[in-house]
């Protein structure tokens, strides 16, 4: 990995650990990098080996991109960066990153917490609770090794409102080592997006196996952390019914229900432009090569009866954990909520107070409030 820091970037605290591991290059500015005379496609390889420490100005506390028109979960974000090492054939930020390179805010100690801070004060005086996560615009922990955004967020948990869990989305394997050096805390959310195996082999490339993924999980939970998973995206190919659930059964088989904060579950959707710029990149990958709707929100997704099909591969193992664990979808609508996870939900609101309750369930070791304290707006 080749390592640019701005040269405006070069006092940040941030930098300074970088400096003492790493040789890295000073620029003028990410902005006036000179890039390869390459296509798109290659630039976009090309950047997930070069790492731009960048002095940011925008804001670090964000709400999830998600949509109006499915229902949302009133996710937040403290977005530390953009880009990802690992290359998965359905990775959005192919197409969102519209400048190649992985880029972490240098300045995040100095400017980022504050902000969140102040935030996170907010929402204790108005009794709410934040469900916030790092994983939207990047991998949680892939650089953890040379910038550790996650363990100075970790550790900053230590001392910030009591009412906020903080998820950490991730496709990477995690060290013993790593979760020894924290305090244990359930309101540390480790999250591992789940796949078959045919899937993390064909399309994922870099990231950790299943088994890998589900041993650094239980690693998470004996040194004091929740764990979650995602299986986002759920890819149709012949066999998907039968090996899909096969996973959240090991996932259920091996990790304790009570320890899981929650499990997602989402059928593959793109921007209609992502298929021909994976499709130029992964050349092997069939993955977009079924038929797709362009539903509301104008993505691409799978007709609504094979949705359901693989949905409802689920079922029967969802209804088996009685609701000792909470399953959500990540955008689809009433009906499917009903038929699948037989739950009535008709608006985001509701999904957002189901989860704020898993999330004020773990932070109950801290605070003394229980639901009817709760202002859930
Ligand atoms: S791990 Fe996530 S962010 Fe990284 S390439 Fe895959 S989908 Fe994109």
């Amino acid at each position: 990995m080749e390592i640019f820091v701005e040269k405006n970037a070069l006092s940040f605290q941030l930098v300074k650990d970088v400096l003492k591991n790493y040789s890295v290059k000073i620029i003028s500015s990410y902005e006036d990098f000179k890039w390869e005379t390459k296509s798109f496609p290659e630039l976009i390889s090309l950047g997930k080996k070069r790492l731009f420490l960048i002095y940011y100005k925008g804001k670090f506390f964000r709400k999830c991109p998600g949509t109006k028109v499915y229902f949302c979960c009133g996710y937040k974000i403290f977005h530390f960066g953009e880009g990802c090492p690992l290359d998965c054939s359905y990775c959005i930020l192919q197409l969102y990153l519209n400048r190649p390179g992985l880029k972490i805010w240098a300045n995040l100690i100095e400017d980022g917490l504050p902000e969140l801070k102040k935030i996170l004060n907010e929402y204790k005086e108005k009794k709410q609770v934040l469900r916030i996560g790092t994983g939207e615009f990047a991998d949680s922990l892939a650089l953890e090794s040379i910038c550790n955004v996650s363990e100075i967020l970790i550790n900053f948990w230590q001392d910030v409102n009591p009412l906020a869990v903080l998820e950490l989305k991730t496709k990477v394997a995690i060290s013993e080592n790593y979760f020894s050096k924290f305090k244990p805390d359930p309101r540390i959310i480790f999250a591992w997006s789940v796949n078959t195996e045919k899937i993390v082999k064909e399309e994922e490339k870099g990231a950790a196996s299943l088994k890998k993924r589900l041993e650094s999980a239980q690693k998470a939970i004996k040194y004091g952390f929740t764990v979650a998973f995602h299986f986002d995206p759920i890819i149709f190919y012949e066999d998907a019914e039968k090996e899909y659930p096969q996973v959240l059964e090991k996932i259920l088989n091996s990790i304790p229900l009570e320890k899981i904060a929650w499990i997602s579950l989402g059928t593959l959707r793109y921007p209609k432009d992502l298929k021909s710029l994976a499709e130029s990149r992964f050349p092997k990958t069939k993955i977009y090569s079924q038929e797709f709707i362009e539903g509301l929100d104008g993505k691409k997704r799978y007709f609504i009866d094979l949705r359901r099909k693989l949905y409802n591969s689920f079922k029967k193992i969802i209804d088996e954990t009685k609701d000792l664990v909470t399953f959500y979808f990540c955008m689809e609508g009433e009906r499917m909520w009903e038929e699948v996870l037989g739950k009535k939900i008709n608006s985001s609101f509701q999904v957002k107070t189901l989860l704020d309750r898993v999330a004020l369930n773990l932070c109950s070791g801290k605070t003394k409030l229980n639901l009817g304290d709760l202002n859930e707006k």
